[in-house]
């Protein structure tokens, strides 16, 4: 039998009184695995596996699909789970996440940003920002952060004054002079820029306190959406 620490991301009903559960875990990354008699109104254990929840799970394993046998919540997350608005945001970082990522490989890394970005956003009420700095940062660990300081054509520094577009196709800063070569460039300020390099450089517990300006958060959403449809 294994423990996991898993966060729940989605469960299906399968047989007559059986779900299947997709988590991502602290030791495993993606795993899969059934819950037998978890919806006969007897089962304690559907509670503590609802999607959007911390948990400890026990697994065992013979062959195929691991089976279920304990959980135990660690972190209920209420305030996202109590808020249709942040549900759904999480939701579609769920759904990223089974898409994306393959059963068995593990990262530290991206499990504690989630736990993180999940405990932090279900106490506040900036969770634009928090969203918004959740995925930049995830694109970052998986490897994808975009070049920011300097042209990717002509490779010159960016300044303050500078016209700036960002090419989602090359996941770059393309310069107002090349820009004209390009297609799919999506205009992007200074101000955003700077927003990138904090989510960067900073926890998300030091991001939820900067200010911003809504418009700002708005095109960056905008970017990082055809940014995520051109890279993943
Ligand atoms: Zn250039």
């Amino acid at each position: 039998m294994q423990k996991l620490t898993a966060i729940i991301l989605s469960s299906r009903d399968i047989n007559e009184y059986d779900r299947l559960y997709i988590m991502y875990t602290l030791e495993q990354g993606l795993v899969k695995a059934v819950a037998k008699g978890v919806r006969k109104s007897t089962a304690k254990l559907a509670g503590h596996l609802e999607p959007a929840t911390l948990s400890e799970v026990y697994v065992a394993r013979s062959k195929g699909l691991g089976q279920i046998t304990g959980a135990i919540t660690l972190d209920s997350f209420e305030g996202v789970k109590n808020d249709f608005e942040k549900l759904d945001e999480v939701l579609k970082i769920f759904r990223f996440f089974a898409r994306n990522f393959a059963e068995g490989e593990k990262d530290e890394k991206i499990f504690n940003l989630l736990c993180d970005f999940l405990k932090i956003v279900s106490g506040s009420k900036r969770e634009k920002l928090l969203t918004l700095a959740f995925w930049w940062k995830l694109f970052d660990f998986l490897g994808q952060r975009p070049e920011v300081m300097k042209c990717v054509n002509c490779q010159k520094k960016m300044t303050e004054k500078s016209k700036k577009f960002f090419s989602v196709e090359k996941g770059r800063v393309v310069c107002g002079d090349c820009g004209l070569n390009f297609s799919g460039l999506v205009p992007i300020n200074n101000n955003q820029i700077k927003l990138l390099r904090i989510f960067w450089g900073n926890p998300l517990a030091k991001i939820v306190k900067v200010k911003v300006e809504e418009r700002e958060l708005k095109g960056l959403g905008r970017i990082r959406e055809s940014f995520e449809r051109y890279n993943f």
